[in-house]
């Protein structure tokens, strides 16, 4: 697809149209990916954050929320229950919080190994390559890092870098790819600032960084951070919406352009469309969710953005609905890690050459 093909579709306003687009992204997903839904039980390991980023609110300078991190004790709990519940892949996220040592999280890898059958898939934040390097060696099988937005500018003015370091977050998706990673990234849709010419640009990166995932969600503005504090113009033709419809356009043009990813229907935009953004995100390009199965108590502290859709679920019930919300889309549940057929094909070029 090229830059005004996308454009096109973009602005498409008709929803006859649209229906076009999403015949077709929902094609290209059962041709390349299949109608099974694969799970990723998502552990928010921990909320304390050293970064500043203007839309996230467990940044530092946020003080209104309280501060948390879950025992090694707590994690495995975690992993145990995705497992009894037939989820093959777990992902441990947190803000970037240097407590979080090297050999902490090395431990940790280690006696999931030892352990449970699962992939295991780290978000971490921004982590050296040596780190990374070791991790994978354990046995780290993914990493997600969203690159958030392709417009430098714009990145660099919503997400400080953190003090004496460059920051390129381009530059470690390149590094994950080369250490063997399955690598994540994404994007969130409608920042304030944020034009159509950013949301082309987005998609031929994911295109040219050929991602075996790839996360897109709404900005949702969260009241204690500084894109949730200015005024901006929502109205303003140039100003992507930050709404359930460009998120869906976004998600069938990166099933499009990278036919092979595995795209969640995120719960950002579950949070937007309680009723029905699961299921529109898996009818137009979506082929995994990410069951929450951090603990309740813990789960309202990793406050990202507000009213977080699954927020007060136990993980047992959050999973029994997520199942029933794809059996109702007429797919099936997928078994097993559910790895990307791109880094499949990836991984085996590299053993015959
Ligand atoms: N510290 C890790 C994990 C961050 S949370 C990291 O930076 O990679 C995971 C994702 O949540 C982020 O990458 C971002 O895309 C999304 N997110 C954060 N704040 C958000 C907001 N206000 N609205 C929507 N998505 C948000």
């Amino acid at each position: 697809m090229n830059r005004q093909q996308i454009h096109q579709w973009l602005t498409e306003q008709e929803p006859a149209a649209l229906e076009q687009l999403w015949r077709r992204a929902d094609r290209v997903r059962r041709e390349y990916v299949g109608d099974a839904v694969y799970l990723r039980g998502l552990l928010e390991i921990s909320n304390h954050c050293v970064r500043r980023c203007h839309y996230c609110g467990i940044r530092a300078d946020n003080h209104q929320i309280e501060r948390y991190r879950l025992t090694t004790g707590e994690i495995l709990e975690g992993v145990r229950q995705a497992q009894a519940l037939g989820i093959g892949t777990v992902v441990l996220q947190s803000g970037e919080d240097p407590e979080l040592t090297t050999e902490w999280i090395a431990d940790l890898i280690v006696q999931i190994r030892r352990r449970y059958d699962l992939a295991i898939t780290l978000s971490l934040g921004e982590r050296g390559y040596d780190e990374l390097a070791y991790w994978k060696q354990l046995g780290a099988d993914r990493y997600l890092l969203r690159f958030e937005t392709s417009n430098a500018e714009l990145f660099a003015r919503i997400h400080p870098a953190a003090a004496g370091r460059v920051q390129d977050r381009i530059i470690i998706l390149h590094q994950l790819r080369e250490l063997g990673y399955e690598v994540g990234s994404g994007v969130m849709v409608g920042i304030p600032g944020q034009g159509y010419e950013d949301l082309i640009e987005d998609l031929l990166l994911f295109e040219k960084l050929d991602l075996d995932m790839i996360g897109i969600g709404p900005f949702i503005a969260h009241p204690d951070t500084p894109l949730g504090k200015i005024s901006w113009e929502a109205s303003d033709p140039a100003q992507v919406p930050a709404d359930e419809l460009m998120t869906l356009k976004m998600v069938a043009l990166a099933r499009l352009v990278c036919p092979q990813a595995n795209i969640p229907s995120t719960t950002a935009l579950a949070t937007i469309d309680p009723q029905q953004g699961r299921e529109l995100g898996l009818q137009r390009g979506a082929n995994i969710i990410m069951p929450n199965l951090t603990p309740p108590d813990y789960r309202r502290k990793y406050e990202i953005y507000p009213g977080k859709a699954c927020l007060h679920e136990e993980a047992i019930s959050c999973h029994c609905c997520l199942e029933r919300r794809i059996i109702n889309t007429q797919r099936t549940l997928g078994r097993g890690p559910g790895c990307s057929p791109n880094w499949q094909r990836r991984r085996e070029r590299l053993s015959t050459t």
